[in-house]
This record gives structure tokens, sequence and C-alpha cells, in this order.
């Protein structure tokens, strides 16, 4: 009562091209609350029906991608990785078209720290509209980034608040695993905020050129291209800022292409900090980002799954590597790495036991594994939520091990995963 509901615009690079009208075509922002915490939330529908920016969509979505951003989103929040979060799917009763024919038709009922996108900023700044382009930018300061309230360049602030936000997200995600699959700008958030998982998925074996969408056909949005294309992202973003930021063009460029160009360097920084919790290493050594990149290039071409390798390394810090050295073909490269690795841990003076304690609070044994997500789904679209409800259950709580669950933590089999594909839904 009393919410004025609204459709936001915005714009969005989609896959490289540029899109100047996207927007809220199935989504609506019921208002904001604060939770109990105080900190204000969005409300919103997604799959609500046609808006103005639903072109040529029906503003619906189908009961599978809305279940499958439930348990996604679900899941990365368990993992402790900053995201947009499910409150709700409910069932429409109605059916909606697809290419694959009428699907069931369901609403997720979304939260989320705002819907500010990258996207949002480059639907005024496409307009060439300043005062609007300055109201955003000076609301998202004030919801997101109040300290920068009063200095001298806020919007030189945002700029850098964003980039460093967006960082620590990409770390993280590259720590499970994670492939967001349409890192369009319109699909990344102000907030740092993991936002609309449509074809995203985990990566099973390690291969940084992973790409599970089956509309990413060129691998734009590969596993290892994330932190790079976060970076082409936040250049987008500093476009639209620099007439806020200064009023001579070349002025503003060169305030803003420091905080593009350090985007690496502060990346790095968020991915050594998450790989040192990863690896159990305690304190800081120089040759920590080699022995974190070293161990993944163990992995390449063996066949390891990612997942249960670093949870394996756990056993290894406590004196038992067989578990981690049965994941590779050929372990000889593994064990050099492992040899490195006991003499870096043991210059610390913590006991293996805490080490190995340590690492497996950071490393899960149960991630959304894809054969798992669509059993559930697929179950789901039957009328059947058992499956889904108890592989949710499994999720949150991914880095508690519990031997009755051993099925959750294994990869698919080699010939379920070859051919492994995912869809938008949309
Ligand atoms: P997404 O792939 O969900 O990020 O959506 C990309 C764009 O397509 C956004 O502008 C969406 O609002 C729009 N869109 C996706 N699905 C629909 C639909 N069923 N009806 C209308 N618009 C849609
Ligand atoms: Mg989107």
């Amino acid at each position: 009562e009393g919410a004025t509901p609204l459709a936001q615009a915005y714009a969005g690079h989609q896959f490289g091209g540029f899109s100047p009208q996207l927007g809220d075509g199935r989504a609506l922002l019921l208002g904001e609350v604060l939770d109990r915490a105080g900190q204000r939330r969005d409300i919103a529908f997604k799959g609500s029906g046609r808006t103005p920016f639903s072109r040529g969509g029906d503003g619906k979505a189908a009961l599978g991608p809305i279940l499958r951003e439930y348990l996604m989103g679900e899941a990365m929040h368990a993992l402790g990785i900053p995201t947009t979060r499910a409150l709700a799917v409910v069932s429409t009763g109605e059916r909606v078209r697809r290419d694959s024919g009428a699907l069931p038709g369901a609403v997720l009922t979304r939260v989320a720290a705002s819907h500010i996108r990258v996207g949002t900023f480059q639907f005024f700044a496409a307009n060439q509209d300043h005062a609007l382009l300055r109201r955003l930018a000076d609301h998202v300061i004030k919801r997101h980034d109040p300290s920068l309230l009063g200095l001298p360049n806020p919007y030189l602030g945002l700029l850098k608040a964003v980039s460093e936000r967006q960082a620590a997200l990409i770390a993280r995600w590259m720590g499970v695993g994670f492939i967001h699959g349409v890192m369009n700008t319109d699909n990344m958030t102000l907030s740092g905020e993991t936002i609309d998982y449509g074809p995203c998925a985990f990566m099973d074996h390690y291969d940084p050129a992973t790409v599970f969408s089956s509309i990413d056909r060129n691998g734009r949005y590969a596993y290892a291209q994330q932190p790079l294309i976060a970076r082409w992202n936040l250049a987008r973003l500093a476009e639209t800022l620099l007439p806020l930021i200064h009023d001579d063009p070349q002025t503003a460029v060169d305030w803003v292409m420091p905080v593009i160009d350090g985007f690496p360097a502060r990346y790095e920084h968020y991915w050594l900090v998450e790989m040192r919790a990863k690896l159990g290493l305690e304190g800081e050594e120089s040759g920590d980002l080699a022995l974190a990149q070293d161990f993944l290039g163990t992995m390449q071409g063996q066949g390891v799954d990612f997942t249960q390798a670093f949870r394996a390394l756990a056993l290894a810090a406590q004196g038992q590597p067989e578990r981690l050295q049965a994941l590779y073909a050929d372990a000889s490269g593994l064990n050099a790495w492992l040899a490195r690795w006991q003499e870096r841990v043991g210059r610390s003076a913590a006991p293996p036991l805490a080490r190995a304690q340590a690492m497996n609070a950071v490393n899960p044994v149960y991630i959304p594994r894809n054969h798992w997500v669509e059993e559930a789904l697929e179950a789901a679209g039957q009328g059947d939520l058992a499956p889904f409800e108890k592989l949710l259950a499994v999720l949150q709580h991914p880095f508690t091990e519990r031997p009755e669950l051993k099925r959750y933590a294994q990869p698919a089999p080699p010939e379920v995963a070859a051919g492994y594909r995912t869809f938008c839904g949309t």
C-alpha cells in the first residue's frame, strides 16, 4: 500500500554492441524498504508482465529460469558473495510461450541493494541529459557511497568506489569458479552485487576458457575473461561520468584513466586475498601470487575438478595428499607444486589442523553442480519441488561436509559435462 511501482529505463552494451533502449521489460520495482539492520533494499518483481520497455517481449518469465535464479543467487549468498536475493517464486498458473514450447509461468520477487546498473548511466549519457545524469549519480552516491558527499569530486570518487566493489566481487566469483555468462553493462550493478542470473554456471574441471552459455559463441564472457570484461564495463561507466567529473573533457579523461588502468592491480589484490585464504597461506610473501597461479597451472589440461581440488588441499595440509593427487591424470606437476606449498606454509606457526579448518571455511564442498541444477529444475517443471528443496538445503551450507550428501559434491560424468549448455530463458 502506498507504493508506486515503476519500470526503470536503462541502456547497455550487449556482447560489446550498444543498445540505447533496454530497461525493465519484464521487471517492476515495487519500492524500497528498510530492513531490520536499517539497510535500504529494493523489492522488485521479475516476470510480472509488460512495461513500456518490453519491446516485442511478453514481459513474463518461465518457472525454470526463475527457479534457477533463486537457486544460484541463494548459493552465492551462502558462499558469502554479494548478490541480489530471491525472496519468493510464485507460479502464475499461466503458460508462457518460448522457443521450446509453452512453459509454466512464474514471478520472482527479488531483493537488491539497488537495481542501478552501468547501463542506467549509459541511458542518460546517451540521451545527453546531463541534469538527469547528475541526479542519478547524486542518488547513487547518497544510497551507496554517502561518505563521498561533500568531497571535491564525488563523481570521480563514485567511479573509484564502484571499481573497488567490482574488483572485489569478480575476485570472489573467480575463487568459486562462477561464470556469470552475460556480463553486459546492463547486468553490472553500481552496488557491487551480482545481478541477473541467466545462463550462469559454476565451472567443474579447471579450464580458463570455460563457457556454458549457448549465446556466448565467441567466449566473450568465458571464466578467465571476467576481470577483463569488468574493466571494459567500468570504462563504459567512466565515459558516462566524464561530463560530471570535469567541464574540460581532456581533464576528465586524464582523471578517470588511472582508475580504469588501475583496475587490474586492484583485482589482483583481491584475487590474492581470496587465494591466500583458499591455499591456507598466513601473512603475505612476495612469491604468493606465483604460487597461487601455479596451482591453477597444475590443473590445466588435467581434467581436475576446481572445487574438489581446493577442498582436497586441506587434507594435504594434514599430511594426506592422496585425495588431491587422485584428481589428476598425471600428478607430477602437482607434486612439485606441493613441495613449494609445504615450504611456504611450513614457515608459519599455525598447526596443520587449524590451517585445514580455516581452508575448509572458505573452500566449499557443495556448489550448484550443473547436473543437479538441471535435475531440480526438470522435476520442478513437472510439479515436484522435492529435488529443488533438497538441493537448496545442501547449498545453504556449502562449507559443511555431510557424508550422506556425497553425490552433490561430485562433478557430472565427463560425457554429461562435455556438452553442457545454459540458456538465457528470455
Ligand atoms: P536479460 O537478458 O534478462 O538481462 O534481459 C535483457 C533485456 O531484455 C532487458 O531489457 C529485459 O527487460 C528484456 N527482456 C528479457 N526478457 C523479456 C521478456 N520476456 N519480455 C520483455 N522484455 C524482456
Ligand atoms: Mg539483465
